[in-house]
């Protein structure tokens, strides 16, 4: 409310106010001037970032908004929807502008407008670090760890890659590992070495007199990875010893009865965790599995709706919960879980592979050093193509994940290196053809399987 004035020192006071930047709820900010996509795919997965600018000289903010399968819808939706609505607004409330953005498409919590929503969420996060000259995680309470502890892939489709594999890793200086094995004539899901999302599929089937296969696509039967996946796990806990940490990812492939014997059946290699042992949609689940098992239980990289992790959560029926934080909306909605999970004594596990931006991992980053109930962090090394179009991006060493200690994320985008790797560069077959999206892959009746 304006002082009581006389009516022509009102009249002055009026016009400088209508002249002043935006002042909403106390402090004059900065304003949002352009809200734009730097689309590049430094290392074939294709990452969108949001980078928003401002009117204040050279202040400006990076989001991750990578839904890597669906990247184009999400570049429009934060083109063509996001950016009108965030013209002129003030960069400073943060949490007010994650919710107008949230309900101004009514229908809530679909995967393309969570991640338009996560880049620009990032980027406003992002330029509070610039603007307060400290790192986000100050921004959050300030650091309870040094460093993220990590753990890395290993992977191939005998079970002796798998082994030498992981020893590799073991000697670079991880204490965790995750590990996963192909199976003959199957499409196993990140077998080979270490590489993820189709790259390590094994072989496509056969043809129908070997497999007895009813298609020539690439084919999955859960009872064959099932068996194949306790002979790795018992030989690499062989071969390694009890001084590491396991972690296998299931990736919703099986059926619930089988997940219920297979958690069981893991007990003895003492997993660190056990991931996706059913999908989201089976999530009801995790009752039966939680009263027989010991087995340390991972979900959550697909959800992008609360109502999917609150249960869960709640009833205390997982141990590591996996959001994938663009998935979820950003870091406004996961600063609010990690509290969540805080509370029931479950850990965070943010989803981390290569399909999050050096943007992505650096906001996971910040929730990692600040939450107490931090678990663990997925790391895929950066490969030089990706350091060089993000400079700055967070260092891996002995098996941790180190911060930039530079305000916001501390981490510029290098525009002319991102254009040297346009959506598609390196994409061939099936993957060029479907836009960077995923195929299909089938069990031996012709049965599409969840991936
Ligand atoms: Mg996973």
């Amino acid at each position: 409310m304006l002082p009581v004035l006389k009516v022509g020192s009102r009249r002055k006071a009026l016009a400088l106010m209508a002249a002043a930047p935006v002042a909403l709820f106390g402090a004059k900010q900065p304003k949002i001037r352009d809200v734009r996509v730097i689309a590049t795919a430094p290392a074939g997965l294709r990452l969108s970032i949001v980078q928003i600018r401002t009117d204040q000289d050279g202040l400006h903010g990076y989001g991750c908004a990578t839904f890597t399968q669906r990247a184009d819808l999400v570049n429009l939706a934060v083109e063509r929807y996001l950016r009108p609505l965030l013209m002129d607004k003030p960069v400073g409330p943060v949490e007010d502008i994650w919710h107008a953005c949230y309900n101004s498409s009514y229908w809530r919590n679909d995967a393309v407008m969570n991640n338009a929503l996560s880049g620009v969420d990032q980027a406003l996060w992002d330029i509070q670090g610039r603007l307060a000259g400290m790192p986000v995680y100050q921004l959050l309470g300030g650091k309870v760890r040094e460093a993220a502890e990590c753990y890395a892939h290993a992977g191939g489709d005998e079970i002796e890659q798998v082994v030498e594999s992981a020893k590799v890793l073991q000697r670079q200086g991880f204490r965790h590992i995750r590990v996963q094995v192909g199976v003959p004539n199957q499409a196993a899901y990140s077998s080979g070495g270490g590489r993820t999302y189709g790259g390590g599929r094994a072989p496509a089937a056969l043809g129908r007199s070997k497999t007895g296969a009813l298609h020539d696509g690439p084919m999955f039967e859960p009872a064959a990875y099932i068996r194949r996946t306790l002979r790795m796990l018992e030989k690499v806990r062989e071969a390694l010893g009890d001084d590491v940490e396991l972690l296998h990812d299931v990736h919703e492939r099986i059926l619930p009865t089988q997940a219920l014997q297979f958690a069981k059946d893991v007990e003895r290699f003492r997993l660190f965790f056990l991931e996706d042992v059913v999908s989201a949609e089976d999530i009801g689940w995790y009752r039966h599995i939680r009263k027989q098992t010991t087995t340390p239980l991972a979900m959550g990289e697909l959800f992008n709706n609360p109502n999917e992790w609150q249960g869960l959560v709640q009833e205390r029926l997982i141990d590591y919960l996996r959001i994938h934080m663009s998935q979820a909306g950003g870091l406004t909605p996961c600063r609010k879980i990690a509290a969540l999970t805080e509370s029931f004594g479950v850990k965070t596990a943010w989803h981390g592979p290569g399909d999050v931006s050096p943007i992505g991992h650096a906001a996971n980053l910040a929730l990692d050093l600040a939450c107490p109930n931090f678990g663990i962090r997925e790391l895929v090394p950066f490969n030089e193509q990706v350091q060089e179009v993000f400079p700055g991006a967070p260092v891996s060493k002995d098996g941790y994940l180190w911060a930039n200690e530079k305000p916001g994320w501390g981490i510029e985008v290098d525009e002319k290196a991102a254009a040297k790797y346009p959506f598609g560069h390196s994409e061939t077959g099936e993957r060029q053809r479907l836009n960077g999206g995923w195929g299909t892959v089938h069990r031996r009746d012709g049965s599409v399987i969840k991936q």
